[in-house]
């Protein structure tokens, strides 16, 4: 069984845990250093990247978990998540955490100023019909390294990103009914259980 791991500091946590249940993963909260131990997976969930990036250091996550993703551990972070995990960030506070994990610049509440919340229907590589998607207040992906795969996008930007172990989206895949993107991420997880 695939032990998924949902950062549970803060945000939208809880229904990423019930996407996992439903897919028949084994779902861990992490709060703490300890909860990283032998996870196959992790989501860092929606919310607020400044609050969770000093979440991210009061919890003493900071550094382990910068450790465990550089050293293989499988990572999908949706929306302030991505920011997370995003190499360079634009309108972020000055010393809030990267991990440096994909190769993307993303810019905060991009999508936010114009409207801050909005549903559409996306076409995603590998699904054969489309996902609808929820965004809010999300972070746009202004620009991509060349090993960054773009599995969706809205209005010509990327939304849905893949690199190697890690994968990213600008907006809430835990909020509707549908587990196909958590399919998805599973799918890489196993994959790189495989190759482990
Ligand atoms: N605007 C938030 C941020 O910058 C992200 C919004 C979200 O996760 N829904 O962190």
């Amino acid at each position: 069984m695939v032990r998924a791991g949902v950062l549970a500091l803060r945000g939208a946590f809880a229904a990423h845990a019930e996407k996992f249940v439903a897919l028949g993963a084994d779902v861990v909260e992490v709060r703490r250093p300890e909860h990283l131990t032998d996870l196959d997976g992790l989501v860092l969930p929606g919310g607020e990247s400044t609050t969770m990036s000093n979440l991210l250091v009061s919890s003493g996550l900071a550094h382990p978990l910068a450790e465990a993703i550089a050293s293989g551990l499988a990572v999908f972070g949706t929306c302030a998540g991505m920011i997370l995990l995003s190499t360079n960030i634009l309108d972020g506070r000055d010393d809030q955490i990267s991990f440096s994990a994909i190769d993307a610049t993303v810019r905060r509440n991009a999508y936010g100023r114009q409207v801050d919340s909005f549903e559409c229907d996306l076409s995603v590589t590998s699904l054969d019909s489309p996902f609808h998607a929820i965004f809010i207040r999300a972070p746009a992906i202004e620009e991509l390294g060349s090993g960054v795969e773009v599995l969706a996008s809205w209005n010509d930007a990327p939304v849905l990103i893949r690199s190697g172990r890690i994968m990213a989206a600008s907006f809430h895949p835990e909020l509707t009914a549908d587990t196909r993107i958590h399919r998805l991420f599973l799918d890489l997880v196993e994959s790189q259980l495989a190759v482990r």
